[in-house]
């Protein structure tokens, strides 16, 4: 049979297992074989009866000792019990309701059960257990994989339709070319497939995984590093030219720069006065000054001659932006504008006009710039502000209104590298990994609900001496109008109770762009002490006397949305506070507070979260555009990957179009696997 027929030609698969199979993704042969083991259980080393221990999982081999007794308790309740025992102990064993164990045991026979044992005291019993004869290893004797998700289908069934379907498939060709499996002593595939979902040992599943995980991982890297190429080979690009000198807007600047946005703007510079497009991603905590970076990128375009887009992703942050933008941008002549969805009509219809006269320099707003009618006269410089916010495609569109502009990503939210190699594996990549100087740290604390007085009480000091504080609530299941109603009855119990000598106001993302600004003027200006919103205040909204930063429920938050939301105090003078309100005995979440407590530093919190919660949930992986897995794990197996990285940066330097015929597995793997998942 061959791996791209349908499931339902596996023995043991009829029309109503083809649908459940369908349900777990699996549709064809091939679907089924690599559907891979969640986890194992060890049903080869039985224990002593009398070593077992209260509560666990264990594998005994014992003799009968009676025959199997049977007690009707009541209408439906049958109970089946024997008394088994090896040279340590006995153990007593109870099914319910299993009449066709009868006739099953003979006295003096030996058999292997496994199953949950208690241990009362030294009276050992066992319920429900699967058990062999001592000559069959049908449920025991060997290593048992257990899989991830099996809907009606039960463990045993899906084992052994796996098992036929491995059967019928026959020998599995290799996937991988020889001398890369010679080279890396890797499992051959047909191998790492039967002995991943039936391993003779422990060291069998490791092999098969590590295996299975690296084809995964290198498959997906070169497919990456290929579109990469596509980018740069195809791409001419702008070469700004080097009379144009960042230092004169540098040198204006109020402060100095940090040595590690110093060394990002080479790298930019570079890449701007490079013929070919910059694709950069820069990536840096909140408040490492990347916009003052984009703001000198944006400079050196300008005075080539082209024009520049910002997108934000919200109203308020590009409003922010063209306040920063204009800030230093004016004195030199350029001309910065704002389009954004509030806009009227008349107003837009006038901008865009301009914008395509070119007597705009600078158009900065938000997913308003996609749309078909904003035209520029001579795009030359693409910013895209907190990209995981923008899909890939988003990118591109924006970038299609120039003609091959250079593109510069900014995301706070720290990746470990390995990881945004991963991600954004399509763009070459700066970090800014240094504050600018004489930022205060951010003292943060985890509080329970007792301690709400003693925390309000020190709001009120605060408010005291002038500054402003957040209270932010989290979404409820992704559900804003939830959300919403939380917040505005938290605002009206704080505005009534405990802080009614204060103005109390509430932003949330269900309110009108218009009324969202007016709210987030008002604070800026400091005619709102205290601010009770969502998390739309999470990106990097700019308000430095605001001190604390309150979080509800911080134990729904991952910890880097915990820190980005952090990141919106301590941007001033002032010594800032953030609050870490929770009500959980779990020890995870005890945890992820320390974590908060101990640290400041976005890439260790990211590396913590990835930690705690796992690469699924941290990347939402489906956002991000990247395939699934089916057996690699970007945290667990970044050793792997380190190694799958310098593998395929050498195999794409050698042949990066994988022509040579030793590569020609390498371009199926490529295509097959990858190619039409990648979104671009
Ligand atoms: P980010 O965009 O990375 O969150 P910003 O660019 O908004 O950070 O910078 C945060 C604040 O720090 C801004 O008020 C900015 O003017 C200021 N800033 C940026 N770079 C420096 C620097 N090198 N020295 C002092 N202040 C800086
Ligand atoms: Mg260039």
């Amino acid at each position: 049979m061959h791996l791209k027929d349908e499931v339902k030609y596996v023995k043991g698969v009829g029309p109503n297992r083809a649908e459940l199979l369908k349900k777990l993704e699996i549709r064809t042969l091939g679907d089924l074989i690599t559907y891979y083991p969640r986890e194992y259980e060890d049903r080869s080393k039985p224990k002593k009866i009398a070593e077992c221990v209260d509560g666990e999982e264990v594998l005994i081999e014992a003799v009968a000792m009676h025959r199997l007794s049977e007690a009707r308790i009541r209408r439906n309740m049958t109970i089946y019990k024997l008394v088994v025992r090896d040279d340590s102990g006995v153990c007593q064993i109870t099914w319910f309701n299993q009449s066709y164990l009868k006739n099953k045991f003979e006295i003096g026979k030996t058999y292997r059960f496994f199953g949950k044992v208690s241990n009362h005291f030294g009276k050992i019993e066992m319920n429900s257990p699967v058990f062999d004869s001592e000559n069959s290893n049908k449920n025991t004797g060997k290593i048992i994989p257990i899989y991830p998700l099996t809907y009606q289908l039960s463990q045993n069934v899906l084992r052994q339709i796996i098992e036929n379907g491995i059967k019928i498939a026959g020998t599995l060709e290799e996937s991988l070319p020889e001398y890369l499996v010679k080279e890396q002593k890797l499992m051959e595939r047909n191998e790492a497939i039967h002995k991943i979902h039936f391993p003779g040992n422990m060291e069998d599943i490791e092999q098969a995984r590590y295996r299975l995980a690296f084809e995964e991982l290198l498959g997906m890297q070169l497919a990456l590093l290929s579109l990469k190429n596509q980018y740069t080979q195809e791409q001419e690009g702008i070469a700004f030219p080097k009379e144009i000198k960042m230092s004169d807007v540098i040198d204006q600047l109020p402060f100095h720069l940090t040595n590690a946005q110093r060394k990002v703007l080479e790298e930019i510079d570079h890449d701007m006065e490079s013929d070919k497009s910059m694709n950069r991603l820069l990536q840096g905590d909140v408040g490492s000054g990347k916009t003052v970076v984009s703001i000198i990128a944006a400079y050196k375009a300008v005075k080539s001659g082209y024009q520049v887009a910002i997108m934000a992703p919200t109203a308020i942050l590009a409003s922010q932006h063209l306040e920063s933008f204009q800030g230093i941008l004016e004195p030199f002549g350029i001309r910065c504008e704002l389009l954004i969805g509030s806009v009227t009509k008349k107003k837009k219809e006038e901008l865009l006009e301009r914008l395509k006269q070119g007597e705009i320099d600078i158009l900065i707003g938000t997913h308003a710039l996609l749309e078909e009618n904003v035209v520029f006269q001579n795009l030359g410089l693409v910013v895209t502000d907190e990209q995981h916010r923008f899909g890939v495609r988003q990118r591109s569109t924006i970038a299609s209104k120039g003609n091959h502009p250079d593109v510069l990503v900014m995301t706070a939210t720290p990746i470990p590298r390995t990881l945004a190699l991963i991600l954004y594996g399509d763009l070459d990549i700066s970090i800014i990994d240094e504050l600018p100087p004489n930022r205060k740290k951010i003292e943060t604390y985890a509080v329970t609900p007792e301690l709400e007085d003693r925390l309000n009480v020190f709001v009120k000091k605060q408010i005291e001496l002038g500054r402003q504080a957040y209270i932010v609530c989290p979404l409820v299941e992704e559900n804003e109008e939830i959300a919403a109603k939380s917040v505005i009855e938290l605002a009206e119990k704080y505005k009534k109770e405990v802080f009614s000598e204060y103005r109390v106001e509430y932003i949330h993302g269900k309110m009108r762009p218009k009324e969202k600004d007016q709210i987030m003027q008002e604070f800026k200006d400091g005619k709102i002490q205290i601010l009770v919103s969502t998390t739309v205040i999470e990106v990097g909204v700019n308000v430095p006397n605001a001190s604390i930063m309150i979080i509800q429920n911080a134990e729904r938050f991952g910890l880097a949305q915990l820190h980005q939301l952090r990141g919106r105090v301590g941007r001033g003078e002032y010594q800032s506070y953030c609050i870490l309100k929770y009500e959980s005995h779990s020890k995870v979440v005890k945890e992820r507070m320390k974590i908060m407590q101990q640290t400041n530093d976005g890439f260790i919190i990211a590396e913590k979260d990835l930690e705690l919660r796992g690469s699924g949930e941290f990347f939402g992986t489906r956002q991000h555009g990247l395939p699934e897995f089916k057996i690699a794990n970007l945290f667990e197996d970044l050793p792997i990957l380190k190694k799958v990285q310098a593998i395929a940066a050498r195999i794409e330097k050698e042949d990066p179009q994988l022509k040579l015929e030793k590569n020609a597995k390498l371009k199926a793997l490529v295509q097959e696997k990858f190619q039409d998942r990648i979104e671009i």
